[in-house]
C-alpha cells in the first residue's frame, strides 16, 4: 500500500467546529476594529522578498519561506502584515487623509521550529495607525489592542509597557555609539544579560554605569525612570500613559525590557501576554516604528501592532471560554419520497425567511433522519407526512424534549421563529 500524505510540519487543518470558533472570533474582533474607525485592506500571501530583507535584514531569508519563481523572481511568503501593509501604503494611499486607520486579518509563514502556539503558517490580525503622534493615539492604539483581546473574552492579560528612546537616550548618555545599539537590543531581546554587561564593558562603559543600566532595565515604576534620565522621551511616556488611563486601562507593567526584536521599531512599544499559555505566552505585539522612508515615501509617523490569532482561541480555550456552536433551526424530514418535493418547497421557504435549515438528501426513513438531526444540533424538525399533507399541516418536533404538535403549514413560519 503506498503511504497516505501528510500535512506538511507546523501546518494545520480545521475541522468545521474549530472554523465556526475561528470566524466567530474574527466577526467580533472585525466589529471592534470598525468600531474604532479601522478599516480593512488585504495584501497578497507572497511579495518581492525584498520588501522583508529591506525591513528586517538579509537574516531574515533564514526564518521565512523564500523561493524563485519561475521567472527567477525572489519572492517570500509573508512573516508578517506590517511591511506590506506600509508597501501598499506607500504605492497608493500616500494622499488618503490623516489618520489613516487600517487593519488585517491574514495568514503569515515562518520557517519556526513548530510547537504549541508556533506554527509554519499562522494568522495575524493587527493594524497600523499613519499620520499622527500625539501621545492620545498612541494611547487609544494600546486601549485597540487591550480591548479586542478582552472583548472577545480573554479574563486574564498583561499589557507591558516599554520605550525605546528612553533605553537609547540612556546608551547615549553612557557614551556608547548609535551603531553599537543593534547588537545590545539584540542581547536584551534574548534575555542575555550577562554577555549584555560583557559587551558594555568592552564598549568602556564604566562598571557603575553598567550596574545601573542592568538596574533601569529592571526599573517597574514610570516614577523611578526619571532616577536614572531626565529626557523628553520620559515625558512623553508618563503623557501615553495618563491618557491609557482616561481610555480606561489603569493596570499595566512598565517593562524596559521589550525591544519587540526589530531595528525599525522606536519610542513606545509594548506586549500582551495570556500567562497561561506557558512559553508561546505573547499574544500581541507593537509600537511606534519608521518604515515609510525606508520603501520610499513621505515620512509621517506611524505604530501598529499584531496579535496572533491563533493564541489567542488556545488561550480562550485554556480558560475554559465556552463557544457557540454551529446549529441548524431546522431539520426538513420527509416520511417518503411522495412529500420529497413539498419537504424541499418547506425548506426553501424557510432559507428565504433566514432560517438556518437543512433537507434529507439520503430518501432515509424517519427514524435515521431524526438520529441525523439531533447529532447536528437541530432545534427544530419538521417531519412532513402524506396524512398530515391532506390537511395542509405538518408535525413539528422539538428535538430537546422530542414534543411534536401538528401545524397549520400557513402558520409554520411564526411557529418556527
Ligand atoms: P511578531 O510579528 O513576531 O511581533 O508577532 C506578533 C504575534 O504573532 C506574536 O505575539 C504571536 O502571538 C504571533 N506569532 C508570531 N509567530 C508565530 C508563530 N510562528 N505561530 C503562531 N503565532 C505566532
Amino acid at each position: 500500500m503506498e503511504e497516505k500524505i501528510k500535512i506538511p510540519r507546523g501546518t494545520r487543518d480545521f475541522l468545521p467546529d474549530e472554523m465556526f470558533k475561528r470566524r466567530y472570533v474574527e466577526r467580533t474582533i472585525r466589529e471592534i476594529f470598525q468600531s474604532f474607525g479601522y478599516k480593512e485592506v488585504q495584501t497578497p500571501t507572497f511579495e518581492h522578498l525584498e520588501l522583508f530583507t529591506l525591513k528586517s535584514g538579509e537574516e531574515i531569508i533564514e526564518e521565512i519561506y523564500a523561493f524563485k519563481d519561475k521567472g527567477n523572481r525572489d519572492l517570500a511568503l509573508r512573516p508578517e502584515l506590517t511591511a506590506p501593509v506600509i508597501r501598499f501604503y506607500v504605492e497608493k494611499m500616500q494622499m488618503e487623509p490623516k489618520p489613516l486607520k487600517l487593519f488585517y486579518i491574514g495568514n503569515c509563514y515562518r520557517y519556526d521550529r513548530p510547537q504549541r502556539g508556533r506554527y509554519r503558517e499562522f494568522t495575524q490580525v493587527g493594524c497600523e495607525l499613519i499620520g499622527t503622534d500625539t501621545p492620545e493615539a498612541y494611547a487609544e492604539l494600546i486601549y485597540l489592542s487591550y480591548t479586542i483581546l478582552r472583548n472577545i473574552g480573554l479574563k486574564n492579560i498583561v499589557l507591558r509597557l516599554g520605550n525605546l528612546d528612553i533605553i537609547y537616550s540612556l546608551l547615549e548618555n553612557m557614551g556608547v555609539k548609535k551603531n553599537q545599539f543593534r547588537e545590545l537590543m539584540h542581547l536584551i531581546d534574548k534575555s542575555k544579560f550577562y554577555e549584555l554587561e560583557k559587551k558594555l564593558f568592552e564598549m568602556r562603559v564604566a562598571k557603575s554605569k553598567v550596574k545601573m543600566f542592568r538596574e533601569f532595565l529592571n526599573c517597574n515604576s514610570i516614577e523611578k525612570l526619571r532616577e536614572f534620565i531626565e529626557a523628553p522621551a520620559v515625558d512623553r511616556f508618563r503623557e501615553i500613559i495618563d491618557f491609557l488611563k482616561v481610555f480606561g486601562i489603569d493596570k499595566f507593567e512598565i517593562d524596559m525590557k521589550i525591544v519587540r526584536g526589530l531595528d525599525y521599531y522606536k519610542g513606545i512599544v509594548f506586549e500582551i501576554d495570556a500567562p497561561i499559555l506557558g512559553a508561546e505566552k505573547q499574544l500581541c505585539g507593537g509600537g511606534e516604528y519608521e518604515l515609510i522612508p525606508l520603501f520610499g515615501g513621505k515620512e509621517v509617523p506611524t505604530a501598529g501592532f499584531a496579535i496572533g490569532f491563533d493564541r489567542a482561541i488556545i488561550a480562550l480555550e485554556e480558560e475554559g471560554y465556552v463557544f457557540p456552536e454551529q446549529k441548524l433551526d431546522v431539520y426538513v424530514i420527509p416520511i417518503n419520497e411522495k412529500t420529497l418535493k413539498n419537504a424541499i418547497k418547506i425548506v426553501n421557504m424557510l432559507r428565504e425567511k433566514n432560517i438556518i435549515a437543512d433537507v434529507d438528501l439520503m430518501r432515509r426513513g424517519l427514524a435515521k433522519s431524526l438520529k441525523y438531526a439531533s447529532s447536528v444540533k437541530a432545534k427544530k424538525a419538521i417531519i412532513v407526512g402524506p396524512k398530515e399533507l391532506e390537511k395542509e399541516n405538518v408535525i413539528v418536533r422539538d428535538m430537546d424534549s422530542g414534543k411534536q404538535i401538528e401545524v397549520k403549514m400557513k402558520n409554520l413560519l411564526s411557529m418556527i421563529k
